[in-house]
């Protein structure tokens, strides 16, 4: 008697689930004509305040069938993801620019790169050294997968110090680039249907790499009017118990942007209240002219900041950076890190140990002297924007608003690359360009520019 009921209840499950998949199916190619529609429109993909009057629709639907509404909600996070991911399949990164600029050059054409963050500069001088030394010490055999104990060591001492922070070998995670940290920190300690917050513009990889791994995306949108500052109660609003962490990236790509020490303060103590991680990318930290602090000197336990080599010490190639956090949050990390790469390679981290406290002030010397001309330049075009208060980036739009987009692939075609804005959020009036070239080629990409316009 009882297997003929669970015979039949299993029958009904199973009708269900065809029947959702079918539905699912449904919706999937409704989002993709609703894509098509906001493309010719130039519209973004994503629309907080649609997918506000999703919620609530779903929170009453909760109330009056008696649902439970936290299940409900991560269901209809994976739905709003997949929409997501059907509508953006088209969508300009700076990658893609650069990808296509690639191809040209591959045919012969001279493309002036003001589209990737990419300091032309070498190395310092040190690093060619320990490359010849790393054959006869023998580093170049499997490690350990949280990085070699010496340099995690050395790491940490160098972030205390840097950053006032307050941390040991245990805190520190060697990860091939900051990109792989953000990843890290996203895949491991998130789970689907999760949220996390990311204030925009800013760099895709924390919105690709949520969604990668079925997370809400719930953005804060900046703008230039109110200095790329983010609003505190709208912070607050999108604040729920699904909410799992807070991306911030200052200096900010691509805005150069340093928070108000207050604002961020602000920021740092709902994130506390609310028990949400904060990853803290901090990339660019050695260029920062004005006032900047790093999350880390908050001692906040959930905090995860990534660092790099990549911008700091010219090394973008060479693959490595570290993510600093609880001991706890390093070792959930480094599961992940171990699956993936067992670790990451030696030869590489032993010459980052030897440079890391190398003078790399010019470097950002020399940033500043492009950004300043490059200010120069964007304010006689009569460009709008907001001075840099570090990075390497103006990130700006014309007075009369153009498709940034379009404006970008047509420039390609005379020879310079730039980021379109649409890679950052909904900015597709706003370019991106790059001071990591000399000022002779900087002046001429942005003459091209200028004629384009
Ligand atoms: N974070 C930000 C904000 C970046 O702009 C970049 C590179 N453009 C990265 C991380 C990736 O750096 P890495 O080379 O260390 O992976």
């Amino acid at each position: 008697m009882k297997m003929t009921e669970l015979e039949e209840l299993r029958k009904k499950i199973e009708e269900i689930t065809v029947q959702m998949l079918s539905l699912l199916k449904t919706r999937t190619e409704i989002a993709q004509e609703i894509g098509k529609i906001k493309k010719e429109q130039g519209m973004s993909v994503s629309n907080e305040s649609r997918e506000d009057d999703l919620r609530e629709l779903i929170k009453n639907k909760c109330r009056e069938i008696g649902f439970e509404e936290n299940t409900a909600l991560k269901f209809l996070n994976f739905l709003l993801n997949e929409s997501v991911k059907v509508q953006s399949a088209e969508s300009k990164t700076h990658l893609a620019i650069f990808l296509k600029a690639k191809e040209l050059e591959q045919q012969g054409k001279k493309i002036i790169h003001m589209e990737v963050g990419e300091p032309d500069f070498y190395p310092p001088i040190g690093v060619k050294e320990s490359l010849s030394q790393i054959y006869e010490k023998g580093f170049g055999k499997y490690g350990p997968a949280k990085g070699i104990p010496m340099f995690r060591e050395k790491l940490s001492k160098f972030v205390n110090k840097k950053f006032n922070a307050k941390t040991n070998v245990e805190n520190i995670l060697v990860t091939p680039g900051a990109r792989f940290g953000v990843f890290l920190a996203i895949t491991t300690l998130l789970v689907p249907g999760d949220e996390i917050i990311v204030i925009e513009p800013a760099w895709p990889a924390y919105r690709q790499c949520a969604i990668n791994a079925g997370i809400k995306v719930r953005s804060i949108k900046t703008t230039l009017e109110d200095k790329w500052e983010p609003n505190i109660d709208e912070i607050l609003a999108c604040v729920n118990d699904n909410t799992k962490m807070i991306v911030l990236n200052y200096p900010n790509n691509p805005t150069g942007k340093i928070l108000p020490r207050s604002l961020q303060d602000q920021i740092i103590d709902i994130s506390k209240k609310h028990d949400l991680y904060i990853l803290s990318d901090e990339i660019y930290s050695n260029y920062s002219n004005g006032e900047w602090k790093s999350v880390l000197s908050y001692n906040y336990d959930k905090t995860i900041v990534t660092q790099s080599f990549s911008k700091s010490h010219s090394m973008t190639g060479y693959r490595i950076g570290y993510a600093v956090s609880s001991q706890e949050i390093i070792e959930r990390m480094v599961k992940l890190e171990a699956l993936c790469l067992t670790n990451v390679s030696e030869p590489i981290q032993y010459t980052a140990m030897s440079t890391l406290e190398d003078d790399v002030s010019n470097n950002m010397k020399i940033i500043n002297e492009r950004l300043t001309k490059l200010q120069e330049i964007c304010e006689e075009m009569g460009l709008e924007f907001l001075v840099p208060d570090g990075a390497m980036y103006v990130f700006a739009r014309t007075k009369n608003p153009i498709n940034a987009s379009e404006f970008s692939e047509e420039l390609l075609n005379h020879g310079v690359a730039i980021a379109p804005g649409i890679g950052f959020g909904d900015y597709n009036e706003f370019f991106r360009i790059s001071a990591c070239l000399d000022i002779k080629s900087l002046t001429e990409g942005m003459d091209i520019l200028k004629t384009r316009l």
